[in-house]
């Protein structure tokens, strides 16, 4: 967003909670339709860098037979490639980037915002730093980019209550070992109660051929102490869930190996929010996870929080620092991502093993769903979460020169 401003010629500043700014993450994927916008912004030697071009998207039963196999990126006939990328170095980078087309001053840290006051001009940000230490901020256009513990939602919305657990837990981590199928294949594999996903986030190293892989066991359990929590960066043990995954062992994928090969473990609850019907308060207004949080079910969290920035500088930009501009936002994204966090609920592209499992027993697959089924399936979750092939090639750019 800061840097979308920044072409826009708008002077922005970035108020972030944390002291320092570290890494953190593990791997996300970005979608054609995000990593469009980055390229718009300059943004390709950095993604060329730190990123992997993703050619594949697969999807196994949990005895290992193919459900869905998919090209990815350019692989598919995108205009723009997908990447998968270790979150941490994406941060980095943009934020090098804001630095350098900002300023220094454009990033404030340890500055936790606690509340916001509109008057008829602007609006005042409050803040409070770690030693108690408050500041106030005047601007024209308050944009809160603060996750899914949104402090300016919490203000928009004051009985949204927590997020809601769905019942399940991801354990998440790196390994490094060698890429199966295509080198740059997405793979998930499983059921509707307990999966496997698992894709590389490094190129290979030439002499070993190993990369770094992202992976994420996920069970769904009736109850579980980090359901209260969401918390991305809490450190988990394998024991609590490698017993669930021990048979998982293939000839091209040896799912307790690579989980024994982490250095560690982190564990995050399937949490979203419910889907709220404003996002604009006057001069303030939501993006990303603070107006939409979601299961992490289709790859297109971080994605979608990219391009509602650049639809909101879209907006900006034809009407100027007005509410006309955060409304006409509103109006584009609001309705079509809620109806996304509900389809996400139904674990999205990956519902297609429910749909499969609603119609056991049977030896194999194709007695029971056709390539024709599977494949409107998965277009139909490209076309909600706005990377529809032709769609989006044919599409404008969201912000012209
Ligand atoms: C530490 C972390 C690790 C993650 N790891 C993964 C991962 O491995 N895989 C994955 O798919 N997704 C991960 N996610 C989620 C994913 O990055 C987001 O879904 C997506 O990128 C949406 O981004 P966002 O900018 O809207 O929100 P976020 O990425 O959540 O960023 C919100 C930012 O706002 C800051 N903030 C929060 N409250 C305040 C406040 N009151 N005042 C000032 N600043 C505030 C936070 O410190 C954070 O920097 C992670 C998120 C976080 C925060």
């Amino acid at each position: 967003m800061a840097l979308t401003c920044h072409q826009l010629g708008l002077k922005a500043q970035i108020f972030e909670s944390v002291a320092h700014l570290k890494a953190l993450g593990v791997g996300i994927n970005l979608q054609p339709n995000a990593v469009r916008e980055l390229f718009d912004l300059g943004l390709n030697d950095l993604l060329a860098d730190i990123g992997i071009q993703a050619e594949e998207w697969a999807l196994f039963t949990q005895s290992g037979e193919l459900v869905w196999a998919e090209p990815r990126g350019l692989a598919a006939g995108y205009k723009w490639p997908q990447y998968s990328v270790h979150r941490g170095k994406l941060l980095m980078g943009l934020l090098a980037a804001v630095k350098e087309r900002l300023g220094k001053d454009s990033v404030v840290t340890d500055a936790r915002l606690t509340g916001y006051e509109l008057t008829d001009t602007g609006v005042v940000a409050e803040f409070v730093s770690a030693d108690g230490t408050t500041n106030s901020v005047t601007g024209n256009l308050l944009i809160g980019a603060d996750g899914i513990h949104s402090q300016v939602r919490q203000q928009m919305h004051p009985n949204q209550g927590p997020p809601n657990w769905g019942g399940a837990v991801m354990w998440r981590g790196v390994s490094l070992g060698k890429p199966t199928r295509t080198r740059n294949s997405f793979v998930l594999m499983g059921s509707m109660e307990q999966r496997f996903v698992c894709y590389p986030i490094s190129k290979p190293d030439p002499e070993t051929g190993l990369s770094l892989i992202n992976w994420i066991a996920e069970l769904t359990l009736e109850a579980h102490a980090s359901a209260t929590q969401s918390d991305w960066n809490s450190s988990a043990n394998i024991e609590d869930f490698i017993d669930a995954f021990t048979h998982w062992q293939f000839t091209w994928l040896d799912v307790p190996a690579l989980i024994n090969a982490s250095d560690a473990v982190y564990e995050y609850p399937m949490v979203d929010r419910d889907p709220v019907d404003f996002w604009v308060d006057q001069r303030v207004v939501l993006i990303g996870d603070a107006a939409h949080a979601m299961y992490p079910v289709g790859s297109n969290g971080a994605s979608q929080g990219i391009v509602d920035a650049r639809i909101l500088g879209a907006k900006l930009k034809s009407h100027g620092l007005t509410l006309e501009a955060l409304k006409a936002y509103e109006t584009e994204v609001l309705a079509p991502v809620n109806e996304l966090i509900l389809r996400n609920r139904g674990a999205g592209p990956i519902g297609i093993l429910g749909v499969i499992e609603d119609r056991a027993p049977f030896n194999k697959i194709d007695e029971v769903i056709s390539t024709e089924e599977v494949s409107e399936f998965m277009s139909a979750y490209k076309k909600a979460a706005g990377f529809a092939l032709n769609a989006l090639n044919t599409s404008p750019q969201t912000i012209g020169d």
